[in-house]
């Protein structure tokens, strides 16, 4: 029976690292039908911090990753003295004060990694080991030995930043008389330009993605590409089917790249092929927070919004800048987009556009681009000549979907309003 487990240290938040480890573990788990361990590694007092210990659960939960036992190391210092007491009186291992310290044997150590493959170690150079310390609190490495050995499990799937504790590791199992699990150590992550991960390359807290309005799906299956493939260049899957092809065996050993860009082009995938019933409802907090909604609203009104932009957002927070023409009641115009489509004087033409949008009924994208080719037509232009400066005055932007469905999307009301805005502007220059 395979059983494995997660141990996040609480002194921080669950960041891409984590995630990744998580999520392989549990992949394991769920594609051997075995059993998936959440430890949370508490023993240092003073940088666990419970709000931590909250964060961790919410992003696991958020990302779908369910534990089938969860333990605190915390609550399990007695074992821990009580095996540290075995070993003293064994002999195996002395005190100096209050601390307990581990005699090392002279000895070679061989990993047979499930990634890296044969791994010697020679612990000539490896210094006796602490293994409680004098204020009573046992180092990661005998609790973390002890609570894998006490609780069964069967391979330790970990990153690679921990590989020189393996050997150690091997020791106290031996010293104890445990059964050696199996070991593999993941790929480190690095940054786009070859350095470790850092907060300026992505690794920041699996909460800020969701609150960047990163789907849990897109993100769980950006995190399986971070040192696995399912095959067939294949990028897009989902967590139940590529626990069907998930091998431990087949993780790369070599580091994998952290792509903001990426992680963004999957999470807009995603958006694209979800209902647009959904992905309305996920987007209400969002309009909500940024005041776009309040109170009732018309729900019919923002799914043809949301449909709108479907194809356009890598995140749900992209969505607000897309649309806050809609939402807006003063249109903010770029700088960029004014100089470059309303230098020139169209008070003539939005004047006349403003008369016929004013009758058009129903209001809808058949139905104004109609009075648009009319109006066009008449003053002898083409229908590019005034696209862009009639999007830029209703939107604020040069660049949008449709501009029929656009102006239906932003309603009658708001679409005339700025457009005798925009003439009188332009007669007043
Ligand atoms: N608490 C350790 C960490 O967060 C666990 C390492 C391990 O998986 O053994 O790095």
């Amino acid at each position: 029976m395979v059983k494995v487990r997660f141990a996040p240290s609480p002194t921080g938040y669950l960041h891409i690292g984590g995630a990744r480890t998580a999520l392989f573990n549990w992949m394991y788990a769920a594609a051997q039908g075995g059993k998936f361990v959440l430890r949370i590694e508490d023993t240092d007092r003073i940088r666990s911090k419970s709000e931590y210990v909250d964060e961790i659960l919410e992003s696991m939960k958020w990302l779908g990753l369910t534990w089938d036992e969860i333990y605190y190391q915390s609550d399990r210092f007695d074992l821990y003295r009580k095996y540290a007491q075995n070993l003293l009186d064994a002999g195996k291992a002395y005190k100096e004060g209050d601390a307990v310290i581990l005699k090392m044997p002279q000895q070679e150590v061989v990993i047979y990694d499930l990634i890296r493959g044969k791994i010697t170690f020679d612990t000539a150079t490896i210094k006796d080991q602490v293994l409680m310390k004098s204020d009573g609190s046992p180092t990661y490495s005998f609790a973390c030995v002890l609570d894998d050995a006490l609780m069964d499990i069967t391979c330790v799937v970990r990153g690679e930043d921990h590989i020189s504790n393996t050997p150690k590791q091997m020791i106290i199992y031996e010293a104890l008389g445990f059964k050696i699990p199996k070991f593999a150590h993941l790929p480190l992550i690095m940054g786009e330009d070859g350095s470790r991960l850092s907060k300026r390359t992505g690794a920041v807290a699996v909460t800020d993605y969701q609150q960047e309005g990163f789907l849990p799906e897109a993100l769980v299956n950006y995190l399986m590409l971070l040192g696995w493939s399912p095959g067939n260049n294949q990028e897009i899957i989902k967590l139940a089917a590529a626990v069907k092809k998930f091998s431990i065996k087949k993780v790369n050993k070599a580091a994998a790249v952290f792509s903001m860009e990426k992680l963004k082009w999957l999470n807009g995938q995603y958006i694209k092929s979800m209902e647009t019933d959904a992905l309305t409802e996920l987007l209400m907090p969002f309009l909500k927070e940024k005041g776009y909604i309040k109170g009732d609203f018309d729900g019919q009104k923002l799914k043809n919004i949301v449909h709108l932009f479907q194809g356009r957002l890598s995140t749900l927070k992209d969505f607000l800048e897309w649309a806050d023409f809609v939402f807006v009641d003063h249109l903010t115009i770029d700088e960029d987009a004014q100089q470059k489509h309303l230098a020139q004087d169209r008070s003539k033409e939005f004047t006349l556009l403003h008369e016929r949008f004013s009758l058009v009924y129903p209001f809808n994208a058949s139905t104004l681009e109609k009075a648009f080719r009319d109006v066009v037509s008449e003053l002898g232009l083409k229908a590019s000549d005034l696209v862009h400066p009639v999007r830029v005055a209703l939107t604020g932007r040069a660049v949008g979907p449709g501009l029929f469905e656009t102006i239906d999307v932003l309603g009658k009301e708001k679409t005339i309003k700025r457009l005798s805005e925009a003439f009188m502007k332009q007669e007043a220059e």
